[in-house]
């Protein structure tokens, strides 16, 4: 699935004084708005817009980053509507709708937010429960009601939503009208949409001291518990025996020999399930599908994979990259490799640029030079 991210940065910020907008101020070491677009970054979502205000276009272009920038409009519905419209030419999946004022984003809440989005929501958007009793009062402040706030919660960004459900939604909202957040247009529009467990770091800076609060919960989570990266590694053997096709990396390529194993030999993903687990640090295929289990006579190594891929997500872990090198003389390679490519992005619900995948020979030396067999060996890249 191809995940892209809207980043609406076109308010003027003036709560929060400062002489420039607050997103573009510092908090730590970077801008607010560089913490948000680094997220997203780094869980490899592509392509990221930010909505600027055309006015702030000097503050913008000096941070260089790896976005493509759309003017806002007059209101936060305008800006995302124009947000949205930019992506309508990259063929993405899912979009993630995000204030710029929140940079607080981590790894895990996005992963949580797209598995969401895969159990069939059209939208999901983090929460978190109120610890303060609630009441509705009147503009001077007499109340009025004694809220339940056991039903009620605070809701965040990012958003994440179906990108033609959004889209719909937008497209159907009356250009007048102006919506809480982008669930409350989803939701005008009839989709069902849910909540994943908030993060008090998504906490959005409003006013001068949030900047404070802001620094001190950032530089924790930089220290301690977000930005933790581990890289597996897995290495795989197939004997050549008695066929007319391998499979590999989940694309059957004619050949004169068959590759010999309990399932379907295809070395380029065993191995690539092995980094994974590797990374996971949870053992390695065999123990998972033990070859003595006859369930797993011919099967599709895309079952192995996908068990990989989801024990990485119930450890809130997010594959940001895998790299694959295929060693045989023959067959060739090259002319499936883009395939290989989709089809791994597809079993790992990976954005195709995540994807690596690389042949060489042994320059015929070997049991890979022999001909006896073919090899392959993966890294993955996980982050927690
Ligand atoms: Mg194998």
């Amino acid at each position: 699935m191809k995940s892209a991210a809207v980043i609406v940065a076109a308010g003027g910020g003036t709560r929060a004084g400062g002489e420039i907008p607050k997103q573009y101020r510092n908090l730590g070491q970077t801008t607010m708005l560089t913490w948000s677009v680094s997220a997203f970054e780094h869980a490899c979502v592509d392509p990221i817009i930010v909505v600027i205000d055309a006015a702030h276009r000097q503050f913008f272009d000096v941070l260089n980053l790896d976005a493509r920038s759309v003017a806002g409009g007059a209101s936060r519905t305008a800006s995302v509507r124009a947000g949205l419209e930019a992506l309508r030419q990259d063929g993405v999946d899912f979009v993630f709708i995000h204030d710029a004022a929140r940079p607080g984003v981590s790894t895990k809440i996005l992963t949580d937010l797209t598995a969401a989005l895969e159990a069939g929501f059209a939208g999901a958007a983090p929460a978190l429960p109120s610890a303060d009793a609630l009441k509705a009062i009147t503009e001077e402040g007499a109340v009025t009601q004694d809220l339940n706030r056991a039903g009620l919660v605070r809701v965040q960004t990012p958003q994440a939503f179906r990108y033609s459900a959004i889209a719909e939604a937008y497209a159907r909202a009356p250009a007048s009208n102006t919506y809480e957040d982008d669930l409350a247009v989803a939701r005008a529009a009839g989709y069902a949409v849910t909540t994943i467990a908030g993060d008090p770091r998504l906490m959005k800076a409003t006013y001068p001291e949030d900047f404070a609060i802001l620094e001190r919960l950032l530089g924790e989570t930089t220290s301690h518990t977000a930005g933790s990266v581990r890289v597996g590694n897995g290495v795989d053997a197939h004997r050549f025996g008695v066929g007319d096709h391998v499979t590999l990396c989940g694309i059957r390529i004619q050949h004169d020999k068959g590759l010999v194993g309990h399932s379907d030999a295809d070395a380029g993903w065993h191995a690539l399930t092995d980094a994974i687990l590797g990374a996971l640090a949870i053992g390695d295929i065999g123990d998972h599908f033990p070859p003595t289990d006859p369930q797993w006579r011919g099967a599709d190594s895309a079952i192995f994979l996908a068990h990989a891929a989801k024990l990485a997500r119930e450890a809130h872990a997010r594959i940001t990259h895998v790299d694959v090198t295929l060693l045989c003389e023959k067959p060739k390679i090259a002319p499936h490799r883009e395939m290989m490519r989709a089809r791994t992005a597809e079993v790992l619900s990976l954005p195709i640029n995540c994807i690596s995948i690389k042949a060489t020979t042994t320059e015929k030396m070997g049991f890979l030079g022999r001909e006896e067999g073919l090899a392959a060996q993966a890294t993955a890249t996980l982050m927690f």
